[in-house]
């Protein structure tokens, strides 16, 4: 049985992580890791036991991740709704925690793909926040050179189906916010332009949540090997290189949308590291449905 929801806390927060579902992606090598060279990706697959021959699909999580910090209860990502047959259960699996999706009074929308918008309709009383040049960016005429062209059109036709008629629903954020004490919308443009990570801190503990700015582990390492989805390649290597700072310096919880094992990053000479979190925080609540 497949474990649907995580808790743990940072501070007086109560963080809990969802499972949208899983989503298979094809050709993963020149989707995550377009300019590695082959050698260097190989040797970096095989410490997941990946052979770079046999590396057909990439299962990647959906996560989302809700905070609780007393007085709001702030939803991070929205899963990809309808879009996925195997996704699109995050609804469902708060449900099953005893969330009602009513009592959600935030949402946020780290960037304006449809795997993290496909379910904003779902929380009728929330707020949906989205960095401005986010929106800007998708309902202007984007320019998605690097992505083939059934992968713009995908993308394009969500804007139309999924993002404009939020619109009403939408606030749009300028720059760095902080939207509730402790808990800041930070500008991290790479993946798209108007991305935005989730920086919190209570009680002297911290979180990085990175949303897509690092999709895959490897990156962790390999800031500089951006994938093909990524709006501004270059931009996105100093983001991410911004956030592994960030987390590194902060002792912070450190995880992704797509990379959903919480972790802390360690620096030295030669670059980061992810480690495993395994703190007395982490409640070892895991619970099947
Ligand atoms: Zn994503």
């Amino acid at each position: 049985m497949e474990s649907k929801y995580q808790y743990f806390n940072i501070g007086d927060f109560r963080c809990t992580l969802f499972t949208d579902g899983k989503h298979a992606y094809d050709n993963p090598g020149a989707l995550l890791f377009p300019n590695a060279p082959e050698n260097e990706l190989g040797k970096a697959l095989i410490q997941y036991g990946i052979s770079i021959d046999k590396w057909p699909t990439w299962v990647s999580d959906y996560t989302c991740l809700l905070i609780d910090t007393g007085k709001n209860k702030i939803l991070v990502e929205t899963g990809a709704g309808e879009m996925l047959p195997e996704a699109g259960k995050l609804v469902c699996n708060m449900q099953a925690a005893g969330i009602s999706p009513a009592s959600i009074d935030i949402v946020l929308v780290t960037h304006a793909h449809p795997d993290h918008i496909g379910g904003a309709t779902l929380f009728p009383n929330a707020r949906i926040l989205m960095n401005r040049k986010e929106w800007q960016f998708w309902t202007g005429k984007p320019k998605l050179p690097r992505l083939s062209d059934d992968f713009q059109k995908l993308l394009t036709g969500m804007v139309t189906t999924l993002l404009k008629p939020l619109r009403k629903r939408v606030e749009l954020i300028d720059g760095d916010t902080e939207i509730v004490p402790g808990i800041s919308l930070v500008e991290t443009p790479g993946h798209t332009p108007g991305h935005m990570a989730l920086l919190a801190t209570s009680g002297g503990e911290h979180l990085v949540y990175v949303g897509d700015a690092l999709i895959h582990e490897i990156h962790v390492e390999t800031p500089s090997w951006s994938p093909i989805v990524d709006v501004m390649p270059e931009k996105s290597v100093q983001t991410r290189i911004r956030l592994l700072t960030e987390a590194a310096e902060t002792g912070a919880i450190f995880f992704g949308f797509h990379m959903p094992k919480l972790g802390r990053i360690t620096s030295n000479t030669t670059g980061f590291k992810l480690l495993p979190y395994s703190s007395e925080v982490v409640e070892k609540k895991w619970t099947s449905t």
